[in-house]
């Protein structure tokens, strides 16, 4: 039995495991977490969900605004230049609209069809999307982006947008923020477009998974899920 007696923690559930069990998990902001084999793979799921989210951010070449990546739509200028726009900016390109816009549209009908209709289905979903426009409580200036519910320390629940919310959390204007629906089905791991049985199938099999009762458990996996299913069903 020449076992070496290396033997380690858990960051997620904090059993006492062998090294060569552990394993290195890197999270977006760069910390590596060593998790055993069960919460390692929630960790990877988590991670890469949340890169999933940071990746797809990109400012729109015509306003400059950040949006999901999703909701920005290649234009190609007259001069040939292809621009990634927001929907606001993508109407106002020059050379789009009139003759032109018969031709492109041609095209893209065969390219772009599969994209087009996932587009479709998630507006139909709840019309809680990314093609809807929501206003900034704070700055006025709409987004099509889903935007946060804040809740302010006179007890206000406001909509904020990104930049709205994080000064608002600075000023200490802003005293909770809720989790957004696009992080909520991230938690949950089903599509934007699920519906209320698949979502409450998700919740009971991961809050079954996060219990802090259980080995592979903890108290805010479990708390964060809670938060997710409350967000996605009120
Ligand atoms: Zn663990
Ligand atoms: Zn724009
Ligand atoms: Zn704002």
């Amino acid at each position: 039995m020449a076992v070496t007696d290396d033997r380690r923690g858990c960051e997620g559930c904090g059993r006492t495991l062998p090294v060569d069990d552990l394993h290195s998990v890197t999270m977006p902001d760069g910390y590596t977490a060593v998790c055993c084999p069960e919460c390692r793979e929630y960790a990877e799921t988590a991670a890469e969900k949340q890169a999933e989210l940071d990746q797809r951010r990109r400012a729109c070449d015509g306003c400059g605004s950040e949006y999901r990546i999703e909701s920005l739509s290649e234009v190609t200028l007259s001069d040939g230049t292809s621009v990634l726009c927001c929907g606001d900016c993508e109407r106002h390109v020059p050379g789009r609209g009139g003759a032109d816009a018969g031709d492109d549209r041609t095209s893209d009908a065969r390219d772009g069809s599969a994209r087009e209709e996932g587009e479709t289905a998630d507006a139909d979903a709840d019309g809680d999307t990314a093609v809807v426009r929501h206003d900034c409580d704070q700055c006025r200036e709409s987004f099509s982006v889903e935007l946060y519910q804040v809740e302010t320390v006179d007890g206000r629940t406001q909509t904020f947008c990104p930049d709205c919310k994080d000064e608002g959390l600075d000023d200490g204007v802003v005293k909770s923020v809720r989790m957004r629906r696009s992080e909520a089905y991230a938690t949950l791991a089903v599509d934007g477009d699920a519906d209320e049985e698949a979502i409450r199938d998700a919740y009971l099999k991961k809050v079954k998974q996060v219990h802090p009762d259980r080995a592979e458990g903890s108290q805010a996996a479990f708390k964060r899920v809670k938060r997710a299913y409350d967000r996605l069903t009120d």
